[in-house]
């Protein structure tokens, strides 16, 4: 465990009294922060960073992904859901290999740490392979194993419940406790009530969460009112599955009770709104679900739908379309979307500690910089870094007082091997010639 001093660097706290400071230093040990402003006279660094011209703020935390979809990346272009399902993604994934997990993930890491993310919750198969990359890469996560609950040949990989709560047993807080798990039943639309019931018993059973996801067509609304009376909350809310911690992604279609359970329940909805606009699938009802108390954090979805691992965007995207939708230029402003953004998927994956620059807390920390035509001047950092930023301006990333990024290079991972094999890998699951490559060759 190392010590590290960020030195003259401005920072957006992010706690409750939103403090903006100027030019101060952060002094870590080990994983925690332990001052902030001046460090202890006797604070000895192995790493001094210069923070000057810099902003500081706790890292990025993604509430909803698919990592291993990064090699599904521009495969499915503007398609209606059902065809961008069925014709591009399914196809794709009957040629998935467990290797092929491990690449994909790699990638979207590589991505990730570079657009300041920390930590991310996702959803896929043969999570073990995700896993090795959270530990490698030295990120965090909350990992879950997607199964459908519809019979042993429908399942990707060989999935079964007791399948994944094997997983659960052995990576749940491995990596110093890195890596969190949940169950992953992938929807109330797929999933039979029964098997949801068992899901959620075995979660509590686990003591993990649950990560699905939610009520994101009408069309899935009225199916479930048909089917089981009630609408997708409020029937997943009747098998116990909120009793759990939750991660609901999506949530698009709910009622005014859909929020007051989700709100009791203290479930997460976790929000992605790129993949909406460009499927054309419909906005959430974020300032309600807010101003209901609804813990809302930012996802990416997979980069099949998004296309790009970028929680940063999620934020401008949402409060823009929010704030055009409802003509209300005051709805979610910037120091929110930060806190959507970083503390409240922090919450989300089970990592309380982070989310907020303050002694004692997680050293996860990401430094903008903002010495950049267009980052100045230096009137309002949120919004610079909410409107104006690139994720790509993030120079330091540093995950449980690691650093991941250094002055823009991956410490942790092979990026030129990743950046090869994980295209190459792509063309094979498509059954694609690599034309792109050999034009430029010939
Ligand atoms: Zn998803």
């Amino acid at each position: 465990m190392s010590r590290i001093l960020i030195q003259h660097t401005d920072a957006l706290t992010l706690d409750e009294q939103n403090r903006v400071l100027k030019n101060v230093n952060i002094a870590i040990d080990g994983r925690t922060i332990v001052a902030m402003g001046d460090a202890p006279r006797d604070f000895v660094a192995d790493e001094i960073i210069d923070g000057r011209n810099h902003v500081a703020l706790p890292a990025f935390f993604n509430a909803h992904t698919h990592a291993p979809m990064s090699l599904q990346r521009g495969w499915a272009e503007d398609l209606p859901f059902d065809r961008w399902l069925n014709e591009r993604i399914w196809v794709a994934e009957s040629a998935l290999t467990e290797e092929d997990v491990y690449w994909g993930a790699a990638l979207a890491a590589c991505e990730m740490i570079r657009h300041g993310i920390v930590a991310f919750a996702d959803h896929y198969f043969w999570m073990n392979q995700v896993a090795r990359v959270v530990e490698e890469s030295g990120m965090k996560a909350s990992l879950a194993w997607c199964v459908f609950g519809i019979g042993a040949d429908k399942e990707v990989g060989g999935a079964s419940l007791e399948h994944t709560e094997e997983f659960v047993r052995q990576w749940h807080n491995a990596g110093d406790g890195r890596i969190k798990t949940t169950l992953g039943p992938h929807s109330p639309y797929i999933c039979p009530p029964e098997f949801l019931r068992r899901a959620a018993n075995d979660a509590a059973k686990l003591g993990v969460g649950i990560h699905l996801h939610v009520a994101e067509s009408q069309e899935q609304v009225e199916r479930s009112l048909r089917e089981h009376g009630k609408t997708p909350v409020a029937h997943l809310a009747s098998l116990g599955v909120f009793d759990v911690p939750t991660i609901a992604a999506h949530c698009l279609y709910v009622s005014d009770d859909d929020l007051t359970i989700l709100a009791d329940k203290r479930v997460t909805v976790a929000h992605c709104p790129k993949t909406y606009l460009k499927l054309a699938m419909g906005n959430a009802r974020v300032p309600a679900m807010l101003a209901r108390g609804v813990n809302v954090a930012l996802g990416t979805d997979g980069a099949a739908s998004n296309n790009s691992l970028d929680v940063l965007e999620s934020a401008r995207i949402a409060t823009l379309w929010q704030k055009n939708e409802h003509c209300d230029p005051e709805l979610m402003p910037s120091m929110q979307m930060l806190k959507l953004a970083t503390q409240n998927g922090a919450h989300a994956l089970g990592f309380d500690e982070s989310g907020v620059l303050r002694v004692g807390a997680r050293a996860d920390i990401i430094l903008f910089n903002f010495d950049k035509p267009h980052l100045l001047p230096r009137h309002d950092l949120a919004a610079n870094i909410v409107h104006s930023a690139h994720a790509s301006d993030v120079d330091y990333v540093i995950a449980d007082g690691r650093v991941l990024l250094r002055k823009g290079e991956l410490t942790t991972l092979d990026e030129e091997k990743i950046l090869r094999e994980a295209e190459r890998r792509a063309f094979r699951l498509v059954g694609s010639e690599m034309w792109q490559v050999r034009a430029y060759n010939d």
